[in-house]
């Protein structure tokens, strides 16, 4: 299945709700969301609003987790596997797999301001996980990694104006971010509150475990 590469924004106003797919444009009255919440295309505007409940309603909340860590149904699917095989709470540990992959926790530290853009951060080699390079997007991070960006990478431009956006977004309480803010430390795994994604994950468990 290809990976969607149209306009992000359509998506959110698929779902309605604020995906955070763009940086700092989803933080301006300038987001689609903001301006026109309604389904895009010509009759978007005119469509009922349809409360979705049982199917549908799980179908749109893996949708939602899907494109906010822009994976694929085949990759995603393994994650819940995963989860599923494993002790604990299946939504949870869901969540914490797409949570700790490499490219979210690049974007988490503000190397990139989007994670679409974090993927391609990770992709082109300019994150280091423990001193090594690492260009797998997906790659799992655990607790006591550091992850730093490359010295040539910091002098990217981009990199200060997402710096200053990650700043204003707040710390992350299970990364604990070095002074210079080039590089963190894993210091727990991240639990269900510390994530915060408008996506409810039982929904999706619910859908899988049929
Ligand atoms: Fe676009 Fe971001 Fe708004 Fe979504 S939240 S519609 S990606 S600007």
């Amino acid at each position: 299945m290809a990976r969607y590469t149209g306009p992000v924004c359509r998506l959110c106003r698929r779902d309605g709700v604020k995906l955070f797919l763009k940086g700092a444009k989803c933080f301006t009255e300038k987001c689609p969301v903001e301006k026109r919440n309604f389904a895009p295309g010509q009759h978007g505007q005119s469509k009922k609003v349809k409360k979705l409940v049982g199917y549908g309603l799980q179908l749109r909340e893996k949708q939602k987790a899907k494109r906010i860590y822009f994976t694929l149904e085949t990759q995603f699917r393994a994650y819940y596997e995963k989860a599923a095989a494993r002790t604990g709470v299946t939504g949870e540990l869901l969540l914490q797999q797409l949570e700790t992959r490499l490219d979210n926790v690049a974007y988490r530290l503000g190397f990139a301001m989007s994670r679409r853009q974090s993927r391609q951060v990770v992709r082109h080699g300019h994150v280091l996980v423990n001193g090594k390079k690492v260009n797998i997007p997906s790659y799992q991070v655990k607790v006591g990694d550091v992850i730093s960006i490359t010295e040539k990478s910091k002098e990217l431009s981009m990199l200060e104006a997402s710096k200053n956006f990650a700043a204003g977004l707040g710390r992350v309480s299970w990364i604990d971010i070095a002074a210079d803010n080039l590089s963190g430390k894993i210091i727990a795994t991240p639990k269900r509150e510390d994530i915060q994604i408008p996506v409810n994950e039982q929904q999706i468990v619910e859908l899988y475990s049929k």
